[in-house]
């Protein structure tokens, strides 16, 4: 894949970010993005799991969600997540961006959101908002 450089000048190394994504082609694109700040990366590829993984890891600083997983929703994990850790920033990656889905995502613990695709830009700023 190929992207368009740019130096951020990151280090995100001493981070961990779990990011939920059953789309492989968001995952690789993510994962390539992020790996210039080498942010620690754990992958869930649906919400049940994505559920697990926040549970049993702790030590995780910030929760990519997407909202439409297989099996329960992102927003529905996010609920979940919530009643164990309502600390972490939990930013939902929607390709519903209307305004009232926003407040849905909100109200279910969702921190902030990216509207996909997601811009690089976007998501730096988003992940430096919050890490
Ligand atoms: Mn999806």
């Amino acid at each position: 894949m190929e992207l368009i450089e740019y130096n951020y000048n990151i280090d995100w190394s001493s981070k961990k970010v779990l990011i939920v994504e059953d789309d492989s082609f968001s995952v690789e694109y993510l994962v390539e993005v992020l790996a210039e700040t080498n942010i620690q990366i754990i992958l869930s590829r649906n919400g049940l799991d994505a559920v697990e993984k926040a549970k049993n890891n702790p030590d995780i600083d910030l929760i990519l969600m997407d909202i439409q997983l297989p099996g329960i929703s992102g927003e529905k994990a996010t609920i979940l997540i919530r009643e164990f850790n309502p600390d972490i920033p939990i930013v939902a990656q929607t390709a519903h961006a209307m305004s009232n889905d926003k407040e849905t995502y909100l109200k279910a613990g969702c921190t902030d959101y990216l509207s996909k695709p997601i811009l690089m830009t976007d998501l730096f700023l988003t992940l430096q908002k919050y890490l």
